[in-house]
């Protein structure tokens, strides 16, 4: 065992474990005492009993969250005191990053380097960034009119549901949280019940902050349960969402059958990446190209599920990414050498499993992985999987795995490759690799996904919008766009008696 693994196993023994609600500024269990088990991926344990909120949990934050933005402790505050409550709480993010970053490993599995580097530096970035945005973006004033003066304002839509998944629950989570809370809205947010630790943790971090109490409460629960009373609630104004596309199609019944809430919804993908034959840098498209599919053992939205390999390089191309894949070695996530951990649950270790079998019987060539690995450790390890020979109609290429499994499909003429590419019903993102210049032109205005790279794979960061075309979702997080979705747009115009002298 390294000296890294054993001090942060040391760590991981006496760190005070996230369980509770964050109500109205306190800490609280379930109102009728219930619990759900959060169970580590690493090893199958159980980390601890977290606060299962039902309906009436829901109905308590709510009414904690209208009266604060009724009696406007927050959205009343100047800009510039908002922003400095926001930045404190940037910096006690800083601050606490370390344990941040442990708890987010324990809680999810993904090796604690990524927690450490990505995760946590970034869920940080948007708290500063939307701090800094919110005493920046102005309204608008109408063409000027001789009897009147019209302007538009942005006003805070009042208490927002934010609804998160677990593959990256802290950066999920302030993606929504941060500009939400920018444009001056209290939020209710439900983490996904295999991750609630960070969010518990960054909710009483912001009251520290000094964030007044009642703005930015956690409840975490289950799906079904919390996550549906948020989304069936009448006095929550809007629903931001990341997850799956069959629970984005019930939380659109529930606004129906409530109040019409506002619903913006992030799901899923089988986001293509396509390498040309003249691809400018075939190491570092393989590179690319395998982590781009098992980083975080494949649970990204964006993961580069479908590799599209033009035939003249494919056997050169597919022996390079082959590679670099078999080097990427299932560890412990503790470690802080691991850079591949173990996946969020036994659940989703199955439903990759069930797919990687599926391939098999379909007809796919395994060229790499294609099992379960390190299960003395009783956690949830599945080896980095590689098919080629994947048909365009093979369940593989059409079905989102959201594991570590990518599959290889040949093309041989561009007009072939956006055709394949575009044959989903998602839209995340697309990557080509090219040294052709009006080929790369041509390919980002062929290909129908809310994020298109060139030359790289998810390259982008907080300044740039995300989201999805078609069945991968609406509405954009990042960026200054994500404001005005917490937004609504009031048109003001004065009568100037008199008109203008
Ligand atoms: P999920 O949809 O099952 O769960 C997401 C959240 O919804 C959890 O908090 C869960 O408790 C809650 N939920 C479940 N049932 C609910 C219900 N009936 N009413 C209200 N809330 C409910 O998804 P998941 O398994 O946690 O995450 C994986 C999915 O998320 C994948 O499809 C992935 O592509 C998608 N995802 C998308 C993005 C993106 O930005 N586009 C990012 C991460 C994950």
């Amino acid at each position: 065992m390294t000296q890294g693994l054993s001090d942060n196993l040391a760590k991981a023994e006496s760190i005070a474990l996230p369980n509770m609600a964050v109500v109205d500024g306190e800490l609280r269990p379930a109102l009728a005492g219930g619990t759900f088990d959060n169970i580590s991926s690493r090893d199958g344990r159980l980390l601890a009993q977290v606060a299962a909120g039902e309906a009436a949990d829901i109905d308590i934050a709510v009414a904690a969250a209208r009266r604060a933005f009724a009696d406007g402790r927050w959205r009343n505050l100047a800009p510039k005191a908002k922003k400095k409550i926001l930045h404190k709480l940037a910096d006690l993010m800083e601050s606490h990053a370390e344990e941040l970053a442990l708890l987010e490993s324990l809680d999810t599995g993904k090796p604690i380097r990524d927690a450490q580097a990505v995760d946590i530096p970034l869920a940080t970035d948007s708290v500063r960034y939307y701090a800094e945005a919110l005493d920046k973006v102005y309204g608008e004033v109408g063409p000027h009119h001789p009897g009147r003066l019209s302007y538009a304002v942005h006003e805070p839509l009042g208490v927002i549901g934010a609804i998160v998944p677990w593959n990256f629950p802290l950066h999920m989570a302030m993606w929504k949280v941060a500009p939400a809370l920018a444009m001056g809205n209290s939020i209710v947010l439900k983490p996904a019940e295999q991750s609630p630790m960070t969010a518990i943790r960054v909710a009483e971090l912001a009251l520290e902050a000094g964030l007044p109490p009642g703005v930015f409460n956690v409840v975490p629960g289950l799906g079904e349960t919390a996550g549906k009373a948020l989304a069936l609630h009448m006095d929550v104004d809007m629903i931001a969402f990341t997850g799956s596309g069959v629970v984005g199609r019930l939380l659109m019944q529930y606004s129906g059958q409530s109040n019409l809430k506002r619903v913006s919804l992030e799901l899923g993908g089988k986001s293509p990446q396509i390498i040309f034959p003249d691809c400018p840098d075939i190491a570092g498209a393989a590179r690319g190209a395998a982590w781009s599919i098992f980083y975080n053992q494949g649970q990204v939205c964006t993961a580069a599920s479908r590799l599209l390999v033009h035939e003249d390089i494919r056997a050169e191309f597919m022996a390079e990414v082959v590679k670099v894949a078999s080097r990427i070695e299932a560890g412990d996530p503790l470690d802080p050498a691991t850079r591949f951990g173990a996946m969020v649950s036994a659940g989703q270790m199955e439903t990759a499993l069930r797919y990687i079998e599926t391939a098999k019987a379909e007809g796919a060539e395994l060229v790499l992985g294609g099992g379960r690995v390190r299960e003395e450790s009783g956690g949830y390890y599945v080896a980095p999987t590689i098919f080629d020979q994947v048909t365009p109609g093979a369940t593989l290429a059409r079905e989102e795995v959201f594991g570590p499994v990518l599959g290889v499909i040949g093309f041989s003429d561009e007009a072939e490759a956006y055709r394949i590419a575009n044959d989903t019903v998602y839209g995340l993102a697309a990557g080509v690799w090219t040294a052709d210049l009006d080929r790369a032109h041509r390919a980002v205005r062929a290909l129908h996904a809310g994020q298109v790279w060139v030359n790289g794979w998810d390259a982008d960061d907080i300044t740039m919008p995300f989201g999805g075309f078609k069945q991968s979702g609406f509405g954009r997080d990042r960026s200054l766009h994500a404001m005005e979705k917490y937004a609504d747009l009031k048109a003001v115009s004065f009568t100037i008696r008199g008109g203008v002298a």
